[in-house]
């Protein structure tokens, strides 16, 4: 059969063109064909990673942003979002609490947000790394010179997680305004592997005006530029923005790439992310069945959970962080495997 020969190319390491990746994707909706291809990821994650999930602790410390993402319940357009900043000791005290959870990697997430000047976040980033020697430091603060990236690499930050959004420009120029560029997006990303962040790159499943053409641009940018992780999951709406009437992304398309996104690059760190969740139920423990080796529970303080709201609905707003930890740890306990105390670094096999 046509499809299965597709996926054992896959499986054995083996590139496949335009079209067969079109002739693939087509399929997603394919029950008997989804099944032989989230078997085949699974089999490559358990090869490297076992039965263990690498788990992230969450930091979104400011909801402002400058930038306008059509997509985005952060954008600066946005005048009903109810804007908060975390100050450096909150940022410390969350990792305090993650650190006691088992936490070894944190992640400060946020808006573009000029209040935090590229001092101040060396700064919170240098007293995290003498603080907890033993974790990784993961950003996620968007585009920002070469120089700032230095600068936080230096000050300690090992990661770096700035999703290309759409690898074709046409397309990225429908999601954001005037002013954002797919190749300032790319520039950021090269930059950042330059310097030696193990980076992440990715997109939204669904995203307005998507085409199977872009996902295969996608996958092929993800194939050329070799990250050490990658971040999809589904494009859901949110109210106050211009795409609030656009449809979700699917669980079964996220699902259909996630595996295989694990097949093009079997070591890399692919999370099954709250979004994944927020479509479904059990959106992550699918995620993980279909390859995905990662998961990021928010260790935000509850307070300002609600507050950022990227999409509408997302999960995990109200528990505090342990129970949103255990609750996780349940979820992927029922379905074999367990939540792993460890930095979970690539591993260059
Ligand atoms: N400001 C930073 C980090 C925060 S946004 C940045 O943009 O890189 C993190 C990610 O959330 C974005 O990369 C985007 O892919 C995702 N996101 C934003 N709006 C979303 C939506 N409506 N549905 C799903 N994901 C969304
Ligand atoms: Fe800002 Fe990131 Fe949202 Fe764009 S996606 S508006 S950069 S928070």
């Amino acid at each position: 059969m046509i499809m299965k020969n597709l996926i054992d190319k896959l499986f054995r390491g083996d590139t496949l063109s335009r079209d067969e990746l079109s002739l693939l994707i087509e399929n997603h909706q394919n029950k008997e064909i989804s099944a032989y291809l989230f078997e085949k990821a699974r089999q490559v994650s358990l090869r490297y990673f076992d039965h263990n999930i690498y788990m992230r602790g969450l930091i979104e410390f400011t909801n402002y942003c400058k930038n306008d993402c059509y997509y985005c319940g952060l954008r600066k357009s946005n005048k009903l979002a109810d804007r908060y900043r975390l100050s450096k000791k909150e940022i410390l005290d969350c990792c305090a609490l993650g650190y006691d959870l088992g936490f070894r990697t944190f992640v400060l997430q946020g808006g573009e947000d000029g209040y935090y000047k590229d001092r101040m976040i060396a700064d919170i980033v240098s007293t995290i790394r003498t603080n907890y020697p033993d974790c990784a430091i993961t950003l996620s603060v968007g585009e920002r010179s070469f120089d700032s990236y230095k600068m936080f690499f230096e000050a300690g930050a090992d990661r770096y997680l700035l999703r290309h959004e759409t690898a074709n420009a046409d397309h990225y120029a429908r999601l954001h305004p005037p002013g954002l560029s797919l190749r300032n997006r790319k520039e950021c990303l090269y930059y950042l592997k330059e310097i030696g962040y193990q980076v992440g790159c990715g997109f939204m499943v669904g995203a307005p005006f998507q085409t199977k053409d872009y996902l295969i641009d996608d996958l092929l940018f993800i194939k050329e530029f070799q990250p050490h992780m990658v971040g999809i999951g589904p494009f859901i709406p949110h109210h106050d923005t211009p795409f609030a009437h656009k449809p979700a992304g699917t669980l079964e398309l996220t699902l259909f790439l996630l595996a295989i996104i694990r097949l093009m690059l079997p070591g890399v760190l692919l999370p099954a992310t709250t979004a994944l969740g927020t479509i479904h139920p059990q959106g992550r423990e699918l995620g993980i069945l279909a390859g995905a080796n990662v998961v990021m529970p928010n260790i935000s303080p509850v307070g300002v959970r609600k507050k950022y709201l990227l999409y509408d609905h997302k999960i995990c707003t109200e528990e505090e962080a342990d129970a949103c930890k255990n609750s996780l740890q349940h979820r992927l306990e029922s379905i074999g495997y367990k939540l792993v105390v460890s930095r979970g670094d690539y591993k260059f096999i």
